[in-house]
Parts: structure tokens; sequence; C-alpha cells
């Protein structure tokens, strides 16, 4: 079995945690601001959710993220860990990583992190410039990311992460970015391009005029980040990470090969017993949900059938190392498009694995995937 397959049996879990000090412009995921008198009582409601989930195996890997997870008291986060390792184990060691914001970190807090059983961080850098931090509405300095990162190393953190936004327009300061990120010399980099998502500020700015991001300078940004990340010794294995080898994030591998996976807080989504589910996103419901005993799940899908194929050949597709090809792959291969795309050298069929060889073309083929028709059910 191919080594990203076999990550299929990772057991992951994942936590939302949802406070921010503010909302920046371009983010669309289930935060709070102003609420940080609520992270205690959030942190009991997560071991309470995570209490009524049934037992499951010894967990592998464990994701606090969020949100900014680093602007919770370490001792809280401690304790929803502890209710993890309570109700499912955790396997011999672990991987337990947690997102943080430079400006949040100390050789204290990194410390009790430490204490509280977190051995990853990924820093939300994002830029190593001032105006471009600014422009994405980050609070910190670039020169507080270094400090960040040698708290962090100093604390016994086994794997340092720096996620980087690439395309952010007006931002000339791209190559400079990946220098002093690559300068930090971290076992994993994260590059992603910055995207314009309906309901957020950004949405709102570029349809009233205010230049978006341009998807051929973002083309050429994530082409330097990829010379830059090889010949800094990452190795890519997926389309936006890079990672010294054995810093692989498991938790991510888990979700590109299908695993089954946990997960708790606001607007968490969870993949398990075939099924996939999602959690409220507003917090006092969440909260009165968790406090009561009752579901917190807001939504839940089936995934079963051709379904099922279908997302195995969409999230393996984003891997290097590509996916088992099986009844999709096969029938995208077959199909107009997909000759179309063989034809340019965007998908190999190579030894029975469907494989992107043009990185930049993926959503593409995850969008040809998509329009496949069912096969036809068999009498
Ligand atoms: S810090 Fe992260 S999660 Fe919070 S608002 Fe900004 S982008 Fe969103």
């Amino acid at each position: 079995m191919e080594l990203a397959d076999r990550a299929a049996t990772i057991r992951a879990a994942y936590v939302h945690i949802p406070f921010c000090a503010r909302l920046c412009p371009y983010c669309d995921f289930a935060v709070v601001t102003d609420r940080d008198d609520q992270t205690a009582r959030y942190c009991k409601a997560l071991t309470l959710e995570i209490e009524r989930e049934k037992e499951w195996a010894p967990l592998d890997s464990i994701y606090v993220g969020g949100g900014t997870p680093s602007r919770v008291d370490p001792q809280q986060l401690g304790l929803v860990l502890d209710a993890l390792a309570a109700q499912h184990g955790f396997s011999e060691e672990p991987e337990v990583s947690i997102e943080a914001n430079p400006e949040d970190w100390s050789l204290d807090r990194a410390l009790a992190l430490r204490q509280a059983g977190f051995n990853r961080v990924s820093f939300g850098a994002q830029s190593f410039n001032s105006s471009t931090l600014l422009r994405l509405g980050r609070r910190h300095q670039p020169d507080q990311i270094a400090v960040a990162v040698f708290a962090a190393r100093e604390a016994g953190f086994s794997s340092i992460n720096l996620d980087v936004i690439f395309g952010t327009p007006g931002d000339g300061s791209w190559g400079e970015t990946l220098v002093a990120a690559l300068s930090l010399r971290p076992d994993h980099l994260s590059c992603y391009a910055l995207t314009v998502e309906p309901g957020t500020e950004l949405f709102r700015q570029v349809a009233a005029g205010s230049r978006g991001p341009d998807p051929d300078q973002q083309a050429d940004a994530w082409e330097t980040a990829a010379a830059a990340a090889e010949s800094a010794g990452l190795v890519r294995y997926e389309v936006s990470n890079w990672a010294r080898p054995g810093h692989a994030v498991n938790y991510n591998l888990a979700v590109w090969a299908q695993a089954e996976y946990l997960a708790f807080g606001l607007g968490a989504h969870r993949f398990r017993s075939k099924v996939r589910s999602h959690n409220y996103r507003h917090l006092d419901t969440y909260l009165a949900a968790a406090e009561k005993g009752a579901s917190t799940w807001a939504g839940e899908e089936p995934i079963e059938g051709w379904t099922s194929e279908v997302e195995r050949v969409f999230l393996g597709i984003r891997r290097v190392a590509g996916v088992r090809a099986g009844p999709a792959g096969e029938a995208l291969w077959h199909s107009d498009e997909g000759q179309t795309l063989a034809k340019h050298g965007v998908i190999e069929l190579d030894g029975g694995r469907l494989v992107v060889r043009r990185t930049l073309l993926t959503d593409a083929v995850a969008r040809a995937l998509l329009a496949l028709p069912p096969p036809p059910i068999q009498n």
C-alpha cells in the first residue's frame, strides 16, 4: 500500500477554538471577536461534547485550530486534551498540534503549552512585510515571527510550521517573505493563495471595485514558492504543503486519505461512520446545546456509494502521490474531459494511480470529477 493511502488508518481529531482579537478581512472561518470572557466556558463545553462522542480508538493526531487557539489559557486547552485522552486514549507518540499567532506567543506560553501536551505548532506568519500584514488585517510585526519560532524551539516543540499567504493585491514582497520564512528553517511550510470568500470584508471591497487577487500573479507566486521551498530542503506532499522528511502533518494526511476523523467545537466538520456532519456556527447556540448534553450538530450528510468514491479521488488528487484510480479515477480518465486533461499533461495514470502533474490545475481536475455522471445501476 502507498504511504499516502496508509494515512487512511490514522485516527485524527480536530478541535476548533473560535476566539480572535478581530476579524481579518479575508476570513470566513467560524470565529468570534469580543467574546474572550467565554473562553473557559467554551473549553468546558468542548469537554462535554467530547464526553458525548462514542469511544473510538487511541488518537494518533490531534489538531487544535481556529480562530486563534493561542489566545486561550494553556491550562484550559490542557483540560480539552485530557478529555480527549480519557475518552479515546492517545497512541504512543501522538502528534498534538496547535495553531498560534506570533503576537500571542512567548517562552512562558510555549512552555505551558508543552506542559499541556502540545508538541507541534503552526504559526500564522502570513507575510514578513509590515504593509502586507496590515493589509491582511494581521496584528503582528514581521520580527515577532522569528521571536515566536525561537521560543517554540527553546520550549521543545518538535515540529514547527509557518503559514504564509501569497497574492495579496499590491504585495511586491513575496520573494522577501519566502527568504525570511525559510531562513527560520521551519519543519513545514504551508503557502496559501489569498482567496475572496463570499461574506467577507474582502469580498465586499472587491465587489465595490477594489483590486482583487490576480490568478496569473498567484500562479507565478506559487512557482516561486515551490522552487524556494525545495531548494531549502522541503519536499512538497500536497498542493500547498511542504515538509522536511518526517514532518508531513498526520491530521492532513488522514483527511486527504478519506480517513474518518472526529471534530469538536464551533462549526467543526467531522467524518465518522460514513456520515459527514457539522456543528452549529453560532457561539451561544453551540454552548447551550453542549451544556445541555444535547447534540451540537447543525447538519449531516451520508457519504456512500458513488458520492464516497468521487470524494476519495477528489481528496486524494491533492497529494503529490496521487490516488488509486478506482472506478471514479477510471471514469474520469476515459471521459472526454479526462482525455483532454491527459493530452495536455495535466493528469496521468501511473501504475493504477491517478496523479495530477500540473499542480495548479488540481481544482480543474476536481471540477471534472464532480461533473461525472454516476454509473448506471447494475441489475
Ligand atoms: S486570526 Fe485567523 S481565524 Fe482569526 S480572523 Fe484572522 S484569519 Fe480568521
